[in-house]
């Protein structure tokens, strides 16, 4: 045995991602929360004294109970400069939240500031001693900017957590680096049994309905994940030239300008920062309720629809013909976005009413799909497979299939208990 993982959560499920990686010296991978409409749910306590903590991305199911650690703790977190920039506006964002709700969130603006202090910033492929023991090397996951992998090493085994992962270019970033091997993998398994379209082929049909809706006269409303979603869409819509005003609202702004500030991350910052310029940012009230009276695009949070001013626009449009909502992202059950794509249907003021404008929903996935993590699991010959981060009824079939395909043993975690590989 090199490796001893214990899974804290994100182990038979998605959301609230926390793995602690022992081999002497000890490593916490991610410490996230599971967000969902009625509830919010933490990973399982650590109960172990951390040598280091390692954070893949700033999406809050992987770094957003990290500041929780922080009332006490004071072990050295490392993670990409990116990844500490947008992390901080969503834990904040996730205070204010939880503050207009009166509900207790278990840390403050002073853990914020603790967890900050006490994070080391890591770039892509810089072998780093982290421990007495362990070292580790991050790799860009291709997921948002900043995503990472990481490859931990002990003696002479190697240990890669993908945490999210896209092999595959988009129009923003390059696609994971996944030229590598190691002995041992923890792999996310979000899509193990789909295969996603083509990228070009989404964009082509994504940009067509929204010429479509725009021809009609009406206002084609994009609900967007703030981060690295918004400003993909914003560069799509600026290179295939779509001739019409392009709104962006809520907080992909502030991500925008974060994005922008670490152009080395992207693959063509110069065509993302024409495609911002190209793009107003809207401010207040008075300039939704204006830009409303001609047709146009607008880009906005919340991506499922449960916040943000996209409910605003969707509020004003949703019984015009002419317009559409176009979702670009997974909706979680429960969420308005995904009663919207299954029954057609929205929440206003208590009563549920039908929508007439054109509701489609667009494949623009941040993860890798099946076909593409067999090839990174071909290519990285480990001799254990541990599949994380996925529902029971896709990683199940998915194990088999590597299995079968690959002839690696793979395994699942249940959280709570631990693996030895
Ligand atoms: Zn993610
Ligand atoms: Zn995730």
């Amino acid at each position: 045995m090199v490796f001893k993982i214990e899974g804290l959560g994100a182990c038979r499920e998605v959301g609230r991602s926390a793995f602690v990686v022992d081999a002497g010296d000890k490593i916490l991978l991610d410490y996230g929360a599971k967000i969902e409409p009625e509830r919010t749910t933490y990973p399982l306590p650590v109960k172990t004294n951390l040598n280091a903590i390692v954070i893949s991305h700033a999406h809050l199911d992987h770094s957003g109970y990290l500041p929780h650690l922080f009332l006490t703790g004071n072990t050295l977190c490392y993670m990409t400069q990116p990844t500490l920039a947008i992390a901080e506006v969503l834990w904040k964002d996730a205070l204010k939240i939880a503050d207009i709700e009166s509900k207790e969130i278990k840390y403050s603006k002073q853990e914020i500031e603790h967890t900050k202090t006490f994070t080391f910033l890591a770039l892509y492929r810089r072998h780093l001693n982290i421990t007495k023991h362990m070292s580790m090397e991050f790799y860009d996951a291709g997921h948002i900017i900043g995503s990472a992998m990481v490859k931990l090493m002990h003696k002479n085994k190697s240990l890669l957590y993908t945490g999210d992962f896209n092999p595959l270019p988009t129009r923003m970033l390059a696609g994971a680096d996944t030229n590598l091997e190691a002995d041992y993998v923890i792999s996310e398994s979000t899509y193990g049994t789909t295969n996603h379209p083509p990228r070009e082929q989404t964009e082509k049909e994504f940009v067509d309905a929204i010429n479509e809706t725009l021809d009609k006269g009406g206002i084609a409303l994009v609900p967007a994940f703030a981060v690295s979603r918004s400003q993909e869409l914003i560069e799509i819509l600026y290179s295939y030239k779509v001739n019409a005003d392009v709104y962006l609202d809520g907080m992909g702004q502030k991500i925008f300008d974060i994005t922008l500030a670490h152009s080395e991350y992207l693959k063509d910052p110069r065509t993302l920062k024409k495609a911002m310029q190209n793009c107003v940012f809207v401010q207040n009230e008075r300039q939704r309720a204006k830009l409303l009276k001609n047709p146009c695009v607008v880009v906005s949070s919340a991506g499922m629809l449960a916040g943000g001013p996209a409910l605003y626009y969707l509020k004003r449009m949703y019984n015009d013909p002419k317009s559409s909502v176009y979702l670009t992202g997974y909706q979680v059950e429960k969420t308005p976005g995904r009663q919207l794509i299954e029954k057609g249907t929205i929440g206003i003021k208590g009563e549920e009413v039908r929508v007439t404008a054109d509701v489609r929903k667009f494949d623009f996935s941040a993860h890798a799909d099946k076909n593409s993590m067999l090839a990174c699991y071909k290519k990285w010959n480990p001799e254990k497979i541990l599949l994380v981060h996925g529902d029971p009824q896709t990683m199940d079939p998915f194990a088999e299939l590597i299995k079968q395909e690959l002839g690696i043993e793979t395994s699942t975690l249940e959280a709570g208990k631990a693996i030895k590989l």
